[in-house]
């Protein structure tokens, strides 16, 4: 029982462990942030225990700093909940945290980029390693016995060892033997500044004891170095933007900076303060449903739970930060919270505030705005379909690529290309396609771009479901060019006159074409609905067009890839009466041949659009003959 065991480390933890002892750092001080950090999580969860538990509340919470100048180091103990020595094994032995694998990897062993990296991502437990060469923890969870404490002992290198140990208060303490290099931190002036740096937004007092003259530790007496106030219920003015920051890590346990944040309070027939911030980069699970989301939920400052995801949409699930209402019971689980009336309100009103940060970031820094944009706007995409009450103000958030500034940069809002509607324009124009090249090419365009009218290039894979559901922005209507009617008779402008030639043309052309049409159907059968002359070509001889109302090629592409059963509907062939192919057509006698070509024009048609062709190798055999017989070469 009273034995000493040495065990091995996991390997992340191996790994993670090696980076702290033998990279140099420029911010070393960092471990002081990740300790107390830990200890002002210990306390929060022993004042949740409590709630259930009265009898756990005893001892004063806080931490408590103490530099040994003599034994070269430094304590930092807290009267948190402490650790079992299981829960020891599981947290000090492993890397639970699943964003370290991927700060590990982005490590190169090159000190400048490390040294900030480091500074950046939460390294948790095993910073102290950074400063110290040999670490003592001991512990006793809350509610066991004095008896039943653990002390956990490492160099960090492979191993560690456990050894019950006898403690009379619940709580950590942490022991750091600094290395030679290190004892800048046993140094007062100097610890209380770290301290101080990292303690502010702590809603726990840190202490630090008091330095007494000459070496001689004598037992001296802590003071306090923070508030001690939570950062949230805080005045805004008093809060400066480095402790938002460290905040926001501390909260969070991410690897990046804030973007924004939004700091409110709330008074009236609700009382809430919210604390939101966007991050700078996108989690790895972003798209994973299981992710962990939401809020930290406080109650009146009491901790109540991790992870409440209740107080936002989903398509705000990056969103991270903390609520404290203190209208809702300190007894709230997350059943209690699902039919809470008082939930919805607050979700409205956060929601709000972040449709309102975002608004003011796209208007105030378009860089910055960007970057959200590549990381975020996506996932942002998903809001009309969630959100009626809010689609107005998301559908202006969103951004696009289009013709107007001919580049794959998604930069372009709806209200931009409202404000460049050409007169007589009443409807907004979009292309969707697999690809930004494909919706960049695609044959629907030329019109468009013969007449100098913006179209939309979209290519996400949501983005026709997006441009379905809005339906409308500013009372103009979403127009997919590959469908029905594009409404551009009414549209005037200096290059109508060039186009209506062409449209006189065309009608010109049904006279002399009218064969054609019916022939084209009878070759082509089923595969379309109908085959008529088009007036959105210039320079390609066909394209292919869907009705108003049936499915676009990209969301059907989406649908069948889940596997959903979608109902076949045909495409109608447009042909391009000015083009020399179908004149060629026109004039072709054999009927064989011009078989052929119908059904290589239909073909490529469908190349334009991205599609996969539903027999590749007939195409290659009817397009080779074709060339054969038609540069005369045939037998
Ligand atoms: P993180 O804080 O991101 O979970 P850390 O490496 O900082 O990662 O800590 C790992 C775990 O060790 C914590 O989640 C917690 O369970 C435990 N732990 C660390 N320090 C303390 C402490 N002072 N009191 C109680 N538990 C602690
Ligand atoms: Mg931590």
């Amino acid at each position: 029982m009273a034995e000493k065991e040495t065990r091995g480390f996991a390997t992340e933890a191996r790994q993670l462990l090696h980076l702290m002892i033998h990279s140099l750092y420029s911010n070393r001080e960092i471990f002081i942030r990740e300790l107390i950090s830990n200890a002002a999580d210990a306390a929060d969860k022993l004042r949740f225990e409590a709630l259930t538990h009265p009898e756990l509340a005893s001892a004063e919470s806080g931490v408590w700093i103490e530099a040994d100048k003599t034994a070269k180091t430094l304590t930092i103990r807290d009267t948190g909940i402490g650790m079992s020595r299981d829960e020891v094994i599981e947290n000090l032995g492993t890397i639970a945290h699943s964003g370290t694998a991927q700060f590990v990897e982005r490590m190169t062993g090159e000190q400048r980029k490390d040294a900030q990296l480091i500074g950046q991502f939460g390294v948790g437990f095993y910073s102290a390693f950074i400063v110290a060469d040999h670490v003592t923890v001991l512990t006793r969870r809350a509610g066991a016995a004095d008896a039943d404490g653990t002390c956990w002992e490492s160099s960090g290198e492979a191993d560690y060892t456990l050894e019950p140990a006898v403690r009379a208060e619940h709580g950590t303490e942490i022991v750091l033997h600094l290395k030679a290099d290190a004892e800048e931190f046993l140094d007062d002036y100097r610890l209380r500044s770290v301290i101080r740096r990292y303690s502010d937004h702590i809603s726990i007092p840190v202490h630090l004891r008091k330095s007494v003259a000459g070496d001689a530790q004598e037992p001296g007496e802590f003071e306090a170095v923070n508030q001690a106030k939570a950062l949230w219920s805080r005045s805004r003015s008093d809060v400066t933007d480095d402790e938002y920051k460290s905040f926001y890590k501390h909260v969070t346990h991410a690897f990046d900076e804030p973007l924004i944040w939004s700091h409110n309070k709330v008074e009236g027939n609700l009382d809430y303060t919210s604390l939101l911030y966007v991050p700078t980069q996108a989690p790895f699970d972003l798209w994973s449903r299981e992710a962990p989301r939401g809020l930290k939920l406080y109650v009146r400052r009491v901790f109540i739970m991790d992870q409440a995801e209740q107080f936002l949409p989903m398509y705000l699930r990056f969103v991270k930060g903390v609520l404290d209402c203190a209208d809702l019971p300190l007894n709230v689980s997350r059943e209690i919270l699902q039919q809470d009336k008082r939930v919805d309100t607050i979700k409205q009103g956060l929601t709000k505030r972040v449709l309102d940060m975002l608004k003011k970031l796209s208007k105030d820094d378009a860089q910055a705005y960007a970057a959200f944009w590549t990381e975020f706007g996506r996932v942002l995409k998903e809001a009309p379909a969630e959100d009626f009450a809010n689609r107005d103000e998301v559908a202006k958030l969103l951004r696009f690529a289009t013709t107007h500034t001919a580049t794959e940069n998604q930069d372009q809002s709806l209200e931009d290309y409202v404000a460049r509607l050409r007169p007589g324009q009443d409807r907004i124009y979009y292309v969707c396609a697999d690809n930004h090249l494909t919706a960049a090419a695609s044959p629907h365009l030329e019109v468009f771009k013969k007449r100098n009218i913006e179209v939309l290039l979209l290519s996400d894979r949501i983005d026709d479901w997006v441009m379905t559901t809005l339906a409308m922005f500013d009372g103009k209507r979403l127009t997919d060019i590959s469908r029905g009617d594009l409404g551009l008779d009414k549209i005037i402008g200096e290059e109508t006159d060039e186009a209506a030639t062409t449209d006189s043309k065309a009608k010109a052309n049904d006279n002399d074409l009218a064969d054609l049409l019916p022939r084209v159907k009878a070759a082509l059968g089923d595969a379309v609905a109908d085959v008529r002359l088009s007036q959105r070509l210039v320079s390609s001889p066909v394209c292919l067009v869907i009705g108003e109302h049936d499915m676009g090629a990209q969301m059907r592409r989406l649908l069948e890839a889940a596997g959903q059963d979608v109902p076949d509907t045909k495409p109608t062939l447009e042909l391009n009466g000015n083009h020399a192919l179908i004149r060629r057509l026109d004039a072709e006698i054999d009927e064989q041949r011009f078989g052929e070509f119908a059904h290589v024009l239909l073909d490529q048609a469908r190349l334009a659009e991205g599609a996969q062709l539903p027999d590749p190798g007939a195409f290659v055999g009817r397009l080779n003959r074709l060339l054969v017989s038609l540069s005369g070469h045939s037998d």
